[in-house]
């Protein structure tokens, strides 16, 4: 045990998925040719006026209620001052002392043990632009980005967690459940998904905070776990070594795996919030907060518990399968149309998410249906095509979205005549003869094994049950005439 404990807070941003922008028309996009999505509001030019984005509204209000946050009725917008060059106003539109979403909380698991991390507020603000940096000392601003709709989400203070692991687990589960509402895409590798954690350490038992440091740039569950991890192993040797922390931005690097100071915080700065006069506050009231309840989905939580005491799934695979809702939905589909609930679950999380991943498809992209899922897993159960052909169908079905039935008849028929198993039998034996030995002395862990043979022998086309009859027959007539 360590003698020092670290304190975990998290800062979120996530843009949000609309049309269009947090005050203005511009397309709400990814990438993009720098500056073609401006226009005078989002470029801060003087006289233009925003208007609110209610998708946006709703979408941070879907996600306070979904992280069992109270909602607050005269929610209203601030102007943070500050210069830089990515934020043309001077200003950023955000939300300072009343925030749409306030005191709520997820529950995280780490080695089997459940934790409640609570959340301080859910606002909404508008993104800045984004500097590039050229050669030299130039910079260029692509102003694509201001304006888009930015969620910001922080933790509670102090901070619940004290683990990189934790750090990570939270910030997992917290981008599940936004993906799975549906308000952000959650992609860390184009910066839908920011995550900023500040931490300090302190003796273990002891109630004073230490000093505390942020971590800017983290793009990926690993980078926010290492980074994490890095600091707080570096403030502990720092202060072993009689030195003291000092508060202050420190950026990642990947390459190296650490953490690297940035720009130190003298005081809080002082942006000079004040409402902002061109909005007038939000009115949310009950019956708006209703209306988008009505809208959430089940939580993934609840659908991992629900697959678990309804399917029969492990507790592994309803988890993986309700990684994200499109998979969650997919899977139940299937089972609506019949499927039984572990083939339908291993062929998802199997081949077909394999191949998903390897072409890096979405699976509502794909050319697999949940009602041609459940037409392949049909033909392996009636017996029609092996487990063998059925991947090779599969194969075909991902990449032409043909019927499954056509490519079963179109790949040769299954070899179900006797006769023909029987003389391939016959030459398995031939070739396996100690194996056969070991089955008919008692063994009969390799039964699986000259199944296994068999459908290699026949190229996959033996029918699974034959193959299994003519086995055993053999087997007790051999057992007999030894016997
Ligand atoms: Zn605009």
């Amino acid at each position: 045990m360590s003698k020092y404990e670290a304190v975990i807070g998290m800062e979120v941003h996530a843009e949000l998925l609309t049309e269009s922008k947090m005050f203005c028309s511009c397309k709400n996009a990814f990438g993009g040719l720098p500056n073609s999505r401006c226009c005078p509001v989002c470029l801060g030019m003087p006289g233009s006026l925003p208007v609110m984005n209610r998708t946006a509204v709703e979408h941070v209000i879907r996600a306070s209620l979904a992280l069992n946050c109270s909602i607050t009725p005269n929610a209203k917008f601030d102007r943070k001052n500050y210069f830089y060059p990515d934020l043309p106003k001077g200003y950023q539109i955000s939300e300072y002392d009343l925030p749409i979403g306030v005191q709520g909380y997820l529950d995280i698991e780490v080695n089997g043990e459940k934790k409640r991390v609570h959340i301080r507020r859910v606002h909404l603000e508008e993104d800045t632009g984004k500097l590039e940096h050229v050669m030299g000392d130039e910079s260029e601003v692509d102003f694509n980005r201001s304006g888009l709709p930015l969620m910001e989400i922080v933790t509670e203070f102090p901070p619940d967690m004290h683990t990189a692991e934790e750090a990570r687990a939270y910030l997992t589960k917290l981008r599940q459940i936004l993906t799975f509402i549906g308000v952000t895409d959650g992609k860390m590798e184009e910066g839908s998904l920011r995550c900023e954690p500040n931490l300090s350490v302190r003796i273990a038992g002891t109630e004073k905070m230490g000093t505390k440091t942020e971590i800017k740039n983290l793009n990926s569950f690993r980078a926010v776990f290492k980074g994490t991890e890095f600091e707080i192993d570096r403030q502990i040797a720092l202060l072993e070594s009689g030195g003291t922390v000092i508060q202050e931005t420190r950026g990642w690097n990947d390459v190296k795996q650490q953490t690297f100071a940035q720009r130190t915080k003298e005081a809080e700065q002082e942006y000079r919030y004040f409402p902002e006069p061109d909005l007038v506050p939000l009115q949310i009231t009950p019956e708006w907060i209703e209306a988008i309840r009505a809208t959430l989905p089940e939580l993934p939580d609840h659908a991992c518990e629900r697959f678990v005491t309804e399917y029969g799934l492990t507790k592994y695979d309803a988890e993986t399968l309700t990684q994200s809702r499109s998979f969650a939905l997919f899977f139940e589909e299937t089972i609506k149309l019949g499927a039984h609930p572990k083939m339908s679950a291993n062929w998802i999380m199997g081949e077909f998410s394999r191949l998903l991943n390897a072409n890096n498809v979405d699976i509502n992209d794909s050319k697999i249906t949940p009602k041609s899922l459940v037409e392949l897993i049909g033909l392996i159960t009636n017996g029609t095509i092996s487990g063998k052909m059925a991947k090779e169908i599969f194969e075909k079905m991902y990449e032409a979205g043909e019927d499954p039935g056509k490519l079963a008849e179109a790949s040769g028929p299954q070899i179900k005549d006797s006769s023909v198993l029987e003389t391939i039998l016959d030459e398995v034996i031939a070739s396996q003869t100690a194996v056969w030995d070991q089955l008919i002395a008692g063994d009969e862990k390799k039964f699986g094994y000259m199944v296994g043979q068999m459908m290699k022998a026949s190229k996959g086309k033996g029918n699974p049950q034959e193959i299994n009859r003519i086995i055993t027959d053999r087997v007790a007539r051999d057992r007999a005439n030894s016997g």
